[in-house]
């Protein structure tokens, strides 16, 4: 049997090309890509839905919403002129202090500083120096998974429900406020929050957090899981 020549991603990216410029829905690449590489190699394409994701994170295409892309060749051209050069990332890290925007550990503290687009490339963030910030590799990673938005919501969900738990009145309506703008705009909606049922969290995680440090200021729990 001749040896095959094309990837699966080949074949999708192949399907975008022929259609570019062209919001695609899912389900209308993954019957063709399906169908064609059965005809090409007799085999079945596994997790088409996973290979096209991986497309957008390469930066091949854009994702317009869930389960939407797009293809468009001035944009794989565009990103690329959009990454930092090495000049940007020195000023960059210099204004910030060589430390992590977030945690503000530095080398010292043994972490490696990444300069990270504040507003995603994705959205069409460019490489100025107003729009890079210095992150630690773990925050860089943090926010490219969870996206800065979900990571908010999330952090104020559990201090929602700590406030709840201490009966903290003022930081109860002052989460209620900012959870409610997520809500008015439809932000990151597949993360549930009610004024009602706000809890998201285990009971025993709650009871072992504190509100308060020692010194009566803010702790914020976790974001991790
Ligand atoms: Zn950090």
């Amino acid at each position: 049997m001749a040896k095959r020549k094309f990837s699966q991603l080949d074949l999708i990216k192949e399907y975008f090309t022929q259609n570019p410029k062209r919001d695609i829905e899912h389900p209308e690449v993954v019957d063709w890509v399906v169908k064609e590489w059965k005809e090409r190699t007799g085999e079945v394409f596994r997790d088409p839905d996973r290979a096209i994701r991986s497309l957008a994170q390469k930066g091949f295409l854009q994702k317009i919403k869930k389960g939407v892309y797009r293809y468009d060749p001035d944009f794989v051209v565009h990103r690329e002129l959009e990454d930092f050069t090495p000049e940007q990332k020195e000023i960059i890290m210099k204004r910030d202090g060589y430390k992590c925007v977030i945690c503000g550990k530095g080398r010292e503290d043994g972490v490696e500083l990444q300069v990270d687009h504040i507003k995603p490339k994705d959205f069409g963030g460019k490489a100025t120096i107003e729009n890079g910030q210095t992150l630690c590799a773990q925050h860089n990673f943090r926010k490219k998974n969870y996206g800065q938005t979900e990571t908010g919501k999330k952090m104020f969900i559990r201090l929602y429900e700590l406030a709840q738990k201490s009966k903290d009145k003022e930081l109860i309506s002052f989460c209620e406020e900012v959870l409610g703008v997520y809500v008015k705009h439809g932000i990151n909606s597949h993360i549930k929050w009610s004024k009602k049922t706000g809890l998201s969290m285990p009971i025993e995680k709650i009871k072992k957090t504190p509100l308060r440090d020692e010194n009566g200021k803010l702790q914020f729990p976790d974001v991790d899981k």
